[in-house]
């Protein structure tokens, strides 16, 4: 563990967990992921060691394989992979898109997918809800799912679909129902498993996006893809809600993860500041370097104790909307500006790729925007926490 980011009080389970994370991410330093970033590969070897650890299986119950853990401690483990300087953007998906399958699937297809799951020999981690022209507003979403015998008939298109070459899964949000025959505009979107093998090539198309981070995210095309009846998940219609529930603990996880990259940037700044001498004298002796850290710190704590409110009233299964929301805007606030001041630190050699602060930099970015941008959090808070009229 570090020394000047000391973990919060908290239970030894959850101290034993981040041991083993830390230890598991050591075998996975900074030039591993520079070269896969210069790529822009996928990780594989250490998603496979975190899938054999059981890591990723952590939310899953203990009946179905995995470790049956609390959302807090899912929470740790997330934050514990960016804090080592790794990048769980690879892999988080297959932690929390399964939570959908066990909160509205059918007995048939728990027993079926989540025992796989749990294992790693099914990865789940491609989640298809973002479409070109609708971005945030899902429920302009226009891909359709038209039920024809016992199959569905999907058309459309997903933009920023992450880990689609990744994954053998894939939960889709498609309209069953045009938008004007119901009558709650929140009505008439389906989920469905998509069984990715079965599907490329026949109706499924995956076309990679180069992005400013080795993010592994495509725009897949659906063209007369067959999904079978089967795999719809849970009631016809009722997706969007199914896919709101699921969205809280992304968000606290995703929490969890910026914590993990501000403390990061923390560590490797006031490193840095305390063995950098110039006029005869660390830099961290000088208060305009100084404060900056001490400011992320700061900013960073008051965020960690958000994200662990959020997790804490998600276990209590109260609706965990408002604190969820909260908590990743926080964390990812916290990130960017750790981020910022990390590359400010170091000078010119915060932008040589051999310091990873470039790197990480790049791949803290993108929390401002994903899974949920933040104009979207304050609209929410705006909305929903304080009264306001809906803007939008
Ligand atoms: C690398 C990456 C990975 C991603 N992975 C996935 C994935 O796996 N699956 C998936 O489904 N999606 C994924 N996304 C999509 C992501 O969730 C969206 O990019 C995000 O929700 C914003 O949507 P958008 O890009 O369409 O922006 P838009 O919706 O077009 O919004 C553009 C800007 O306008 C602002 N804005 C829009 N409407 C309002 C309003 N009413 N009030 C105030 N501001 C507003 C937004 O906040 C944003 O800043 C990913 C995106 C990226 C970049």
């Amino acid at each position: 563990m570090n020394a000047i980011v000391p973990p919060a009080v908290e239970p030894e389970e959850l101290a034993e967990i981040r041991r083993a994370v830390r230890a598991l991410c050591a075998g996975f330093p900074g030039e591993y992921w520079r070269e896969l970033d210069r790529r822009r590969e996928y990780p594989t070897a250490f998603v496979a060691a975190l899938t054999e650890a059981g890591f990723l299986a952590a939310l899953i119950p203990e009946a179905y394989g995995g470790s049956g853990l609390t959302l807090r401690a899912a929470a740790v483990i997330m934050e514990e992979i960016q804090a080592s300087g790794c990048n769980g953007a690879a892999c988080h998906a297959q932690m929390y898109i399964m939570n959908t399958v066990l909160r509205h699937g059918s007995a048939a297809q728990k027993e079926k997918y989540l025992p796989k799951i749990a294992t790693g020999e099914l990865r789940l981690q491609a989640f298809g809800v973002t479409e070109p022209t609708s971005g945030t507003d899902t429920l302009s979403l226009r891909t359709t799912a038209r039920r024809e015998g016992d199959h569905y008939i999907v058309e459309g298109q997903k933009l920023w679909t992450s880990r689609a070459e990744h994954s053998d899964l894939m939960l889709l949000l498609a309209r069953t129902t045009p938008r004007d025959q119901v009558s709650k505009r929140t009505e008439g979107l389906s989920i469905f498993l998509v069984d990715m093998g079965e599907a490329l090539g026949n109706g499924l198309t995956i076309r990679p996006i180069r992005t400013m981070m080795n993010h592994s995210t495509t725009e897949v095309f659906f063209d007369r893809m067959k999904v079978p009846a089967a795999n719809l998940i849970g009631e016809e219609g009722k997706g969007f809600g199914y896919i709101l529930s699921g969205m809280n603990a992304e968000r606290i996880l995703i929490g969890a993860e910026c914590i993990g990259d501000a403390k990061w940037f923390i560590e490797k700044a006031a490193a840095y500041a305390r063995e950098r001498v110039l006029f005869g004298r660390p830099i961290g002796q000088n208060q305009g370097v100084q404060f900056p850290i001490a400011r992320a710190y700061v900013q960073m704590r008051a965020a960690e104790l958000m994200v662990r409110e959020a997790a804490e009233q998600y276990e209590t299964g109260a609706n965990a909307g408002a604190e969820a929301n909260m908590a990743k805007m926080l964390a990812a606030d916290a990130s960017w500006a750790a981020a910022d001041m990390c590359v400010q630190t170091h000078g010119g050699f915060g932008f040589a790729e051999e310091y990873d602060i470039e790197r990480k930099f790049r791949e803290a970015r993108l929390y401002q925007v994903a899974p949920i941008s933040t104009n979207m959090i304050l609209s929410y808070v705006a909305e929903h926490v304080l009264g306001l009229p809906r803007s939008y």
